[in-house]
């Protein structure tokens, strides 16, 4: 059991702090990170860190993934630990030993993916308790009635409980539980695809936190505990109860219950321990509140940190692309916000070459780019390289490489744009869409899951 994360939070916030990025005055955010823990020798390894409460209605799209769709604090976080791990695997391939990831090899011997080393925890700090169906009864108690209207939306909160198959808006219907939500709560909002985070985070309990694209190379990575901050001693019964029907215990249940024990590969249903810090996050609306100041709502800005960043230690978005970035330079390289689609697209290709190249033998940094236009070409997506190109085929993780060549004259004129694009690439990690649709299909628990879906990810990793 791991109830102490204190020092942990406290190397956190003072990462926070070191940034010297604050909300407005009389703004408020919510700030989450994810952190590794080796239970032996007690070492902490802070990953990723973001704040955020923020998200995009869907009218505001973007058609190429420049942008972040979602700016919660736990959504961002989870997207740069992805980065975080995505980059070790990297660094790994390059022969910098890891002290948090290992390969699996199989019985033969032949190469397998990345996992957690034993002893190695993961774990996820939130300075409050996650939206949705986590914060039914927290957000009751600790609202004036005023506040707790406002988070409402349009719909009176007596209508019948929603259909089976769709998801509610924001906090409409409150005194259900365990029910799907999207983003935001807020009656004044206009409507997003955006699942509530706690909605998100009980889908990584099933399908891991590496999300379709790192699947290809990390073995699903499940949260051992959840640590949630800002909440009052007396109320942290009731909150630990909604946290872990909304976190897992949900999906623990009929058939469901029964089939994830059976589900396929590393995956199954994982139940993190909820537990909770009285670690004061200084801008937190509880906190700032306690301290006297009139709050006048939540900040517009998020802020986004990984560790081990090679450029940028952080950045700060707003609206989802990077603040400061005028509309007509945001598909440049490096204007894009580092965990948008596209970006972490584009260093999805190089982690593959990574591996790719670190199996054959060769030196990584050599064929980086190589991976941008072909790698793991889907089984339905037609080449289309120029016919005296030449068409590296990368290898799986499991198969010995095929043809793998990295001449110096195929780098200028490889094509930008024939790969297979970031949709058809994340539908090609089979085994862990299998697993979504047990999670959000037919006569599934999460039936109802709001899909943003082909339309906003049919573009390629071109260098832009
Ligand atoms: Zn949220």
């Amino acid at each position: 059991m791991f109830l102490n994360h204190d020092e942990a939070i406290e190397q956190i916030l003072a990462t926070y702090s070191s940034l010297k990025l604050s909300p407005p005055p009389s703004q408020w955010t919510v700030l989450a990170s994810f952190f590794l823990k080796n239970t032996v020798t007690d070492v902490v390894k802070v990953i990723s860190m973001a704040t955020g409460t923020k998200c995009l209605p869907t009218s505001r799209y973007p058609m190429q993934g420049e942008a972040l769709h979602d700016s919660h604090a736990e959504v961002l976080a989870r997207r740069g630990a992805v980065r975080w791990f995505m980059e070790e695997v990297v660094r790994s391939a390059r022969g910098v030993e890891s002290q948090w990831l290992a390969r699996r090899e199989d019985e033969d011997g032949r190469r397998q993916k990345y996992a957690l080393r034993e002893d190695i925890k993961l774990i996820l700090y939130v300075s409050t308790v996650p939206c949705g169906d986590a914060s039914t009864r927290y957000l009751a108690a600790s609202q004036d009635p005023e506040m707790a209207a406002l988070k409402d939306s349009s719909r009176p909160a007596t209508v019948d409980p929603p259909d089976v198959g769709s998801a509610t808006r924001g906090r409409d219907n409150y005194s259900l539980y365990g029910v799907l939500r999207t983003k935001p709560g807020r009656a004044d909002s206009p409507p997003t695809l955006c699942m509530s985070c706690s909605d998100k985070i009980a889908a990584w309990n099933v399908l891991g936190i590496q999300g379709a694209l790192g699947s290809s190379f990390l073995e699903p990575l499940y949260l051992n505990e959840v640590v949630i901050g800002e909440v009052p001693e007396q109320m942290r019964g009731v909150v630990k109860e909604d946290c872990e029907r909304a976190l897992w215990g949900r999906l623990d249940v009929g058939d469901f219950g029964s089939r994830v024990e059976s589900l396929p590969g590393k995956y199954a249903l994982h139940k993190p321990l909820i537990s909770f810090t009285s670690v004061p996050f200084i801008h937190s609306r509880a906190t700032m509140v306690e301290a006297g100041v009139v709050v006048s709502g939540s900040c517009n800005d998020s802020l986004c940190w990984f560790a081990d960043a090679s450029g940028l230690a952080f950045e700060v978005l707003i609206n989802g692309y990077r603040r400061g970035v005028s509309p007509k330079h945001r598909l440049r390289d490096k204007s894009l916000p580092l965990l948008c689609k596209l970006s972490m697209f584009k260093l999805f290709n190089r982690v593959e070459s990574a591996i790719a190249s670190h199996v054959a033998g060769m030196p990584v940094d050599n064929c980086e780019r190589i991976a941008s236009t072909a790698i793991y070409p889907p089984k339905d997506v037609v080449d289309t390289s120029p016919p005296n190109q030449t068409v590296f085929a990368i290898p799986s993780l499991l198969m010995p490489p095929l043809i793998v060549a990295c001449p110096e004259t195929s780098r200028d004129s490889e094509s930008t744009t024939s790969g297979p694009t970031y949709f058809k690439t994340k539908q090609s990690s089979l085994e862990y869409q299998n697993i979504k649709n047990l999670l959000t299909g037919a006569n599934a628990p999460f039936v109802g899951w709001v899909k943003s879906g082909e339309k906003w990810e049919t573009f390629g990793a071109a260098p832009t």
